[in-house]
């Protein structure tokens, strides 16, 4: 059982998609397949129809949000023909403090005493100032590389925020708020569930990197320079980034959809494992768990390159670094907005659940929650359980979970009278590799080897993105490098 294509790509996720996408629209003889191991294509883009206020509607219940400025998948909805529509951002937020009481407050400031909000916005300029001077295409080429790969987050965390008792040129300084939880808090948020003490400075700083600036890591908008108290705002938006995010009007399944369609479906092969890559300097043999081979001129991997794939021969650099992908998200629906009646977009962070989370502990298990009202007026919440834990419970469990949350939250028997309620408990199929095995690696190489070819193997996925790594528009990014790079080299 033996094929001959130009190229194989391995992963039907965003990011093989876009790289197979943008192969046959820049050559349309170009014989490309896809190979998925599962049945699903487009990875944790899960659109999935409810019951709403207005008859059935779709929402995206897995990955969905986007920011405006991220180029490549704004240019690909585009492309597509697709709307995106604005996330409802307006009246009153919620913030549950780590001993969990909740507040309320209004705009972007969080309820946070003075002292804590400067000391926040002092890290934040610092690590602003730091990824400012990665280089992102080669991390090793980054002048503090060496230093940054053997210093943790937790490390540069303690060196740089205020904290009761830390001399500053001969004076103490003692503060009555410390803010090291929170920076925790927001590491585990948006590093996968990682704490602070598991991450390098290389890492954080590299991914933060990707995105340009430390605002535009979280997607907010007004990424160009501003003056402190506009950067205050700005800042804190890290926690709320949900405020800033445009949804793609109808589900972002139809994205993938659109990708598929181009590239045509018979040419997306699900339930293709793939086993082995034997690599030449000008063909490989690619072989399923099924036993089917294809001999390509070239092949890029679009999931991770861990151990379910095995090289022959072995890749001469490792090309993975530690991550999570893990997920856990649901959406549920009303008859009536009783949030916005009430004057409240919704939105909470739970820094208690999240702190609680990096210790393994799941009491308080959904971290944020925001508005998910569809376009065509059908209100909606959704939230975002941050335990792993999560993921072994019953969807009837996280159910019941969310109507308890929901209830503390807003105070209301509205919150009970739900019309349809649905999550997805999302375990990626490429695990990463555990963060202990990587300890012999410097980061800032693995990080500069993810997106070097070796031989005819070339490297795709949301995590070898150059812009916004890690998210929708890191994997679309990195796709359409990845086809480029093919495109020129082997297929000219
Ligand atoms: C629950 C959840 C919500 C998220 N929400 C957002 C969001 O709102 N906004 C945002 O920007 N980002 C979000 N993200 C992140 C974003 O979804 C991912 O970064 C992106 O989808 C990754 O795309 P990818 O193509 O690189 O990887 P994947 O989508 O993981 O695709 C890799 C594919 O390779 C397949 N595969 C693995 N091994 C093999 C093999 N040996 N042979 C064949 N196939 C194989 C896998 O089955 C998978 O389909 C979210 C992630 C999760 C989990």
């Amino acid at each position: 059982m033996s094929s001959s294509v130009d190229v194989v790509v391995i992963g039907a996720g965003l990011s093989g998609l876009s790289a197979a996408y943008t192969i046959v629209k820049e050559n349309s003889s170009a014989n490309v397949v896809v190979l998925e191991a599962t049945d699903n294509i487009g990875g944790p883009i899960l659109s999935q129809t409810l019951r709403g206020a207005n008859g059935e509607d779709v929402w995206d219940v897995g990955a969905g949000r986007i920011g405006t400025k991220q180029k490549e998948i704004m240019g690909l909805i585009q492309e597509f023909g697709l709307e995106t529509y604005p996330h409802y951002n307006d009246g009153k937020k919620f913030w549950i403090l780590t001993d969990g009481k909740i507040k309320k407050y209004s705009g972007n400031i969080p309820p946070l005493p003075y002292t804590s909000l400067v000391d926040m916005l002092r890290y934040f300029n610092k690590v602003d100032g730091l990824q400012g001077k990665v280089n992102v295409k080669d991390a090793t080429a980054t002048a503090k590389a060496e230093e940054w790969d053997n210093m943790t987050v937790e490390e540069l965390k303690t060196k740089t925020l205020w904290t009761k008792g830390k001399k500053i040129k001969n004076l103490v300084i003692f503060l009555p708020f410390k803010q090291k939880g929170t920076i925790d808090i927001m590491t585990g948020l948006f590093f996968g569930g990682f704490r602070c003490d598991q991450l390098s400075v290389m890492q954080y700083l590299h991914l933060i990197a990707t995105c340009g600036s430390w605002n535009s890591h979280i997607a907010a908008e007004g990424t160009g320079k501003i003056d402190v108290r506009i950067k205050i705002d700005f800042s804190i938006a890290i926690i709320l980034s949900a405020t800033i995010l445009t949804l793609a009007q109808g589900g972002t399944r139809k994205l993938v959809d659109g990708l598929v369609s181009h590239i045509g479906q018979d040419k997306i092969i699900t339930g293709s494992k793939v086993n082995s890559i034997e690599h030449q300097s000008n063909s490989a043999v690619v072989t399923t768990e099924a036993g089917k081979a294809y001999t390509a001129k070239c092949v890029i991997v679009a999931c991770i390159p861990s151990a379910n794939i095995n090289f022959n021969p072995p890749l001469s650099i490792p090309r993975v670094l530690p991550g999570s992908g893990f997920g856990v998200q649901f959406v549920i629906t009303y008859k009536k907005s009783f949030w916005r009646e009430a004057g409240s977009c919704a939105e909470v962070m739970n820094t208690q659940g999240t702190m609680e989370m990096l210790q393994g502990k799941d009491d308080h298990p959904i971290v944020t929650l925001f508005d998910h009202t569809s376009p065509n007026d059908n209100p909606a919440l959704m939230g975002i359980f941050g335990a792993n834990l999560a993921m072994d419970k019953s969807m009837e469990e996280r159910k019941q979970i969310a109507l308890k949350f929901l209830k503390e939250i807003f105070e209301t028997d509205e919150t009970q009278n739900f019309l349809d309620y649905k999550d997805i408990a999302w375990k990626p199929y490429d695990r990463y590799p555990p963060i202990e095995s990587l300890k012999e690696t410097k980061p800032s190489e693995i990080l500069s080897n993810m997106l070097k070819p070796e031989g005819v193997v070339h490297w795709a996925g949301a995590r070898t993105g150059l812009a916004w790594a890690d998210c929708l528009n890191g994997a679309v990014e990195a796709g359409q490098r990845s086809a480029k790079e093919v495109l020129k080299t082997h297929l000219n």
